[in-house]
C-alpha cells in the first residue's frame, strides 16, 4: 500500500486548527500523538451504545462490554505477536507498566547486592521505579553510558553485566535523540546470562513492527496515547511463564479468586491478577481502534514515510545557522536541538507564535541532559501526519528566531 498524506491528515480533525493565526504544525507527537476520528468514534460509540461495568455482570450489556474488552486484549496480543492474549495486561500506560514490573517482579526477585541494568538515555519512567525498588530491596541500579553521538557505549557492557545482574530494562527508541537501540542483540546477551529483560516500547511501537517473540524479551511496555489511541491506557506484555510466577501488585476487585476475612485471599490467574479495580474500558475501546488504524495503514508503510520525512528534516535543519542537533544520524523521527545559547523555552515560545508546536525542557530524561551538559533541549518529532511543508516552516521559523535573538 502506498502512503497518501492528504488522506492520512484528513483522519485527524485537530490538524485543521489554527494556532496564533497560523495553521497548526504539530511536531510534538513524541510527547503525545493526535487522534484519528475512528479512535474518537470508538470511544464515544462505546459510551453511547455499549457501556456497562465489565467482568461482574451477567446482563447483556455487561457481557458485551466484557467481550469487547477481551477482544482488544487479543488484538493487542496479535499486534505484538504475543503467544496468547493472557500475556497482555491493561495498564494506564508505560509508567504504570514499569512500576508494576518493578513492584511485583522486582520485589519478589531482587536481593541485596543484586543489580538492575538500565541506560543513561532512559525516560524517568524507566529509571525512578527501579531506583525505588532498588532502595527497598538493597539492589543497585547500573547504567550503560552513552557515546558522544547518543548511542549506547556497548563496550562497557561486559563490566556492567555480571552474575548479580537480575534485570536489563532498556528503551527501544530514545524519546529525546531518536536513537534506535539494538534491543534484540541486548536481550539475547542478557538471556544468555540468565537476566530478565524489559523493553520500553513507548517510542517504538508506532514506528515499526514489533514482534515480542522474535525479540525474546520478558516484558514489553507501551502507552496508548503515543500510538494515536486515548490517554490513560497502555499495555504491559509479559511472557506467560514469567507473569504466572509474579505476585499481584495492587489489590482489590477483579484480581481475586476468593476473599475471606479469616482465611485471606486467593488471586485470579494472570493477566487479571494484575488488573485490580474497574478498568478504563472507554480507553481500551479507543486503543483497539488505534491499533486497527495503524495496522490497516501498515507499519512498513508508516516506517518508510517517517524515515523519509526525518531525513528531509535533518537536511533542512542542518542549514539553520547556529543550530546544534543532538543524537545519531540514523534515528527515528525525533530531532532534539538547541539554537545557539538560547534557552529552549524561548525558542519554543517563538515557534508557538508561528503555530509550530514542539517540546522544550528536560524531556523527563535529566541524565541524558547531564550527558550533554545542557539543562534543556528543543525537540521536534515527525510522524505519519506531518508534512515537508511543516518541516520547512520549522526551519524558516528557527532561522527567523536566530536573526531576531542574535
Ligand atoms: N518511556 C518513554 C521512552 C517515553 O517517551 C515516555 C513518554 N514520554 C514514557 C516512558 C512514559 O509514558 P507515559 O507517560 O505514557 O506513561
Amino acid at each position: 500500500m502506498s502512503f497518501d498524506l492528504t488522506r492520512v491528515r484528513a483522519d485527524f480533525p485537530i490538524l485543521t486548527r489554527e494556532i496564533n493565526g497560523q495553521p497548526l504544525a504539530y511536531l510534538d507527537s513524541a510527547a503525545s500523538a493526535q487522534k484519528p476520528q475512528v479512535v474518537i468514534d470508538a470511544e464515544s460509540h462505546f459510551y453511547q451504545q455499549g457501556y456497562a461495568a465489565v467482568h461482574r455482570g451477567i446482563h447483556t450489556l455487561s457481557a458485551e462490554a466484557t467481550t469487547a474488552m477481551e477482544n482488544v486484549r487479543a488484538q493487542a496480543a496479535r499486534f505484538l505477536n504475543a503467544a496468547s492474549p493472557e500475556e497482555i495486561v491493561f495498564v494506564k500506560g508505560t509508567t504504570e507498566a514499569i512500576n508494576l514490573v518493578a513492584n511485583s517482579w522486582g520485589a519478589s526477585h531482587l536481593q541485596p547486592g543484586d543489580n538492575i541494568l538500565i541506560t543513561a538515555m532512559e525516560h524517568h519512567a524507566n529509571i525512578v521505579p527501579w531506583q525505588m525498588i532498588a532502595q527497598r530491596t538493597g539492589a543497585e541500579v547500573r547504567f550503560i553510558p552513552l557515546t558522544a553521538t547518543g548511542e549506547l557505549e556497548l563496550s562497557a557492557l561486559p563490566s556492567l553485566l555480571d552474575s548479580r545482574t537480575r534485570m536489563l530494562a532498556i528503551t527501544q527508541v530514545s524519546n529525546v535523540l531518536g536513537t534506535v537501540n539494538p534491543v534484540k542483540e541486548l536481550v539475547a546477551q542478557a538471556k544468555a546470562a540468565g537476566v530478565a529483560t524489559l523493553i520500553d516500547g513507548a517510542q517504538a511501537v508506532m514506528h515499526e513492527q514489533v514482534d515480542v517473540q522474535d525479540l525474546g524479551c520478558d516484558f514489553y511496555v507501551f502507552s496508548g496515547h503515543k500510538i494515536y489511541g486515548p490517554s490513560g491506557i497502555g499495555i504491559l506484555y509479559g511472557r506467560k511463564a514469567v507473569l504466572d510466577q509474579m505476585p499481584p501488585w495492587e489489590g482489590g476487585g477483579s484480581m481475586i479468586a476468593t476473599v475471606s476475612l479469616t482465611e485471606g485471599t486467593t488471586y485470579a490467574a494472570a493477566p487479571w491478577r494484575f488488573e485490580a479495580g474497574s478498568p478504563n474500558t472507554g480507553g481500551i475501546m479507543g486503543l483497539g481502534a488505534a491499533l486497527n488504524w495503524v495496522s490497516e495503514l501498515g507499519l512498513d508503510v508508516i516506517h518508510q514515510r517517517e524515515q523519509a520525512l526525518m531525513h528531509y528534516a535533518m537536511d533542512k535543519l542542518a542549514a539553520v545557522p547556529d543550530l546544534k542537533i543532538y543524537g545519531p544520524q540514523q534515528r527515528a523521527g525525533v530531532i532534539a536541538f538547541n539554537l545557539g545559547q538560547h534557552h529552549a523555552y524561548d525558542v519554543g515560545s517563538f515557534l508557538d507564535q508561528y503555530g509550530i508546536a514542539i517540546r522544550t525542557g528536560h524531556h523527563c530524561a535529566m541524565p541524558l541532559m547531564n550527558h550533554y551538559g545542557v539543562p534543556a533541549m528543543c525537540r521536534a518529532s515527525f510522524v505519519l501526519y506531518n508534512s515537508e511543508e511543516e518541516v520547512d516552516r520549522l526551519a524558516v521559523g528557527l532561522t527567523r528566531i536566530h536573526r531576531l535573538l542574535g
